[in-house]
């Protein structure tokens, strides 16, 4: 077994604090990966505080992790030591589904094994990024391009694939009128992917404090949805609509501002179930879509996209001993617009 450094929480209402994981011996596949910045997520904050079902105490959480290889297994093929990578939101997943067989591992049909609060093959519980190692099956490892710093990759691989993964489905391009609502750790990469796709792109905000940041992300134009004129100015306009806030929308009002086969994509998850006037959709031929993260196969796609776009999150780097104010932050919606956790310094 491996022993590593992490920062854990022992239940709901806990704060973090330092604890010792064991990682397991590498399997012939697997790669050994020394984390060098771990991101926050909103996920984290949910799970750790058991807001999204039962969770098994100590968790680390953190599915948004960059590194370096310094160990291979005998078997491994697609990574050498030194190698510079990242590992998402899943670790596993069975291979053998009509799912996982396109590509589509995080809908595998037996479930995939997410990066932490899962259990893995071999029935230990998984354990995530917010610790000094981690040992994961090499087909779930990306390759971070070169032009990446670790620091900025760390995000992408998950608010990257999150909303790079709908706009590609739903083709976003030129001649595409793009909204994105809210303008958060997912909001922000979502603009700037869809700019770089060459989608017109609009942020829909609740108010404007934020406004001059989506413009400089690649918004063409930014409204405040608390402003009902948004709602008339812009109905019948938009190809497709991301929404990022897991706050509980008024559907009908969002779905008025599709134009023909339009869609609204959730990939925010709100905790309460929505409810929506059927008319909304079949007037102009709508849809309402929800999409999780993305496939392994196109989450490197997203990374290579990125390089070669030159594009990456806004982030605060912060040391191990700061999780804790930083998740109070993030609560109170005052971060730019990620955190990622130097892990050197836990
Ligand atoms: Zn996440
Ligand atoms: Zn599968």
């Amino acid at each position: 077994m491996i022993t590593a450094k992490a920062r854990a929480v022992d239940g709901p209402d806990k704060p973090f604090k330092e604890a010792e994981i064991k990682r397991r011996d590498l399997d012939t596949k697997d790669v050994l990966i020394e984390i060098k910045f771990a991101g926050i997520c909103h996920s984290d904050i949910h799970t750790a505080h058991g807001e999204w079902g039962e969770v098994n105490y100590p968790l680390v959480p953190g599915h948004e992790i960059a590194g370096i290889v310094t160990d291979v297994g005998p078997e491994v093929t697609k990574y050498k030591v030194g190698d510079r990578v990242g590992v998402g939101c899943m670790v596993d997943s069975c291979g053998d589904c009509e799912n996982c067989h396109q590509g589509e591992e995080q809908y595998c049909l037996r479930g995939n094994v997410p990066t932490y609060a899962g259990v893995d093959k071999y029935g230990e519980p998984t354990q995530g990024g917010y610790s000094t190692h981690i040992v994961v099956v090499e087909d779930f490892v990306l390759s971070i391009p070169d032009e990446i710093e670790l620091d900025q990759a760390a995000p992408l691989l998950c608010a990257g694939i999150t909303t790079f993964s709908p706009l590609h489905h739903w083709k976003a391009g030129p001649g595409k009128k793009v909204a994105v609502v809210g303008l958060g750790g997912l909001g922000h990469m979502a603009v700037k992917i869809a700019h770089a796709m060459g989608a017109e792109v609009t942020v829909l905000s609740q108010s404007l404090k934020k406004k001059e940041d989506g413009m400089r992300f690649g918004a063409a134009d930014y409204y405040a949805t608390s402003d009902p004129e948004t709602f008339e100015k812009l109905a019948g306009t938009f190809d497709l609509i991301i929404n990022t806030v897991s706050a509980k929308l008024k559907l009908d009002d969002y779905l008025s501002l599709l134009a023909l086969d339009g869609s609204l994509v959730n990939v925010g998850a709100p905790a309460e179930p929505l409810s929506l006037n059927v008319f909304s959709l079949i007037g102009h031929r709508r849809s309402f879509a929800g999409s999780l993260i993305g496939g392994i196969r196109e989450t490197q796609e997203m990374l290579n996209f990125c390089a070669e776009h030159k594009i990456g999150p806004e982030i605060e780097v912060i040391s191990a001993d700061q999780i804790n104010e930083a998740y109070d932050r993030v609560l109170n919606s005052d971060v730019k617009y990620r955190f990622v956790i130097d892990i050197s310094t836990m």
